[in-house]
């Protein structure tokens, strides 16, 4: 899609059936989504099977003069004992990108929203049995506190502990790493800025060109129906007193503003616009 002079594009890991929706939204209830239901099914969530929909994928900004990737998904082959879903994936996902016209190098920056095993995945790639910068000539954004409060702990283990071993420490071995404090305003047009919450250090993004404007959400939202129901958090979520005023605050300035929601788990069509329920709350608006 065309946001003002940049050009956006989605680039797939996956796109299908994801966790059941109790274990993933806790608040989930039977008899609160049943008026949702018409627009959920079959995109968004697939009763028979007992599952949600949901997507992995990274958005790509594209500027006449700067090249954006916003969080880089699983990558392949990482070994994630604590997460089975996410772990020795074989995804498309470089093909993809070839697909979009777009070769690695073309690469500017790299900004991940927050240091999850599947938005910072594909920051590198195995090559002759070592992990090294999937995106050769980008500076890796990523806030200084998420990254603080990922290698502050005191005894990183299982999965955490890979995600530095082998997509993280490859990056600062090479000097790409390059950590920020939010508000970081990237150029012109794209403006990082903090959304704590699904965790300490989560930012967004947003583009502004134009007329146009996007918000690339990362985890604030999960899935459509939190659009609706902005009280729910994930399971994934770890600071979650912080995670519902977030949402909630940003749902309601996409709502005034007539902006794009660009998130990373939302199945088909992937992003909306947010507009302001009769009763209370949002609704999606889905194009
Ligand atoms: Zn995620």
């Amino acid at each position: 899609m065309k946001i003002g002079r940049a050009e956006v594009l989605r680039i797939e890991e996956y796109h299908g059936l994801g966790f059941p929706p109790k274990a993933f939204l806790p608040d989930w209830d039977e008899q609160l989504v049943e008026k949702h239901l018409h627009w959920m099914v079959p995109d968004h969530y697939a009763p028979g099977d007992g599952r949600l929909v949901g997507s992995i994928h990274s958005w790509l900004i594209r500027l006449p003069n700067l090249t954006v990737l916003v969080d880089t998904c699983s990558g392949n082959h990482k070994h994630r004992p604590d997460s089975p879903f996410f772990s020795m994936m074989n995804s498309r996902y470089i093909e993809n990108l070839a697909a979009a016209g777009v070769d690695p190098d073309d690469i500017d920056y790299v900004f991940c929203t927050h240091l999850h095993i599947d938005h910072a995945g594909w920051n590198t790639r195995l090559l002759d049995g070592k992990w090294v910068p999937t995106f050769r000539n980008a500076k890796y954004l990523v806030s200084r506190t998420e990254f603080e409060s990922l290698v502050g702990e005191e005894t990183p283990s299982g999965d955490d502990l890979n995600l530095i071993v082998d997509t993280i420490q490859p990056i600062i071995d090479s000097g790409q790493w390059l950590p920020i404090d939010a508000p970081f305003q990237l150029c012109d047009e794209l403006l990082i800025e903090a959304s704590p919450g699904h965790t300490r250090g989560h930012c967004h993004l947003t583009l502004s060109s134009g007329d146009g404007r996007a918000v690339f959400s990362g985890d604030v939202v999960h899935h459509p129906i939190q659009v609706h129901i902005p009280s729910w958090n994930s399971s994934a979520c770890s600071v979650t007193e912080a995670a519902v005023p977030t949402r909630i605050k940003m749902l309601e300035e996409l709502s005034e503003t007539g902006t794009w929601l660009m998130p990373v788990h939302f199945a088909k069509p992937f992003c909306c616009r947010v507009g302001a329920a009769q009763d209370h709350g949002f609704i999606c608006i889905m194009e």
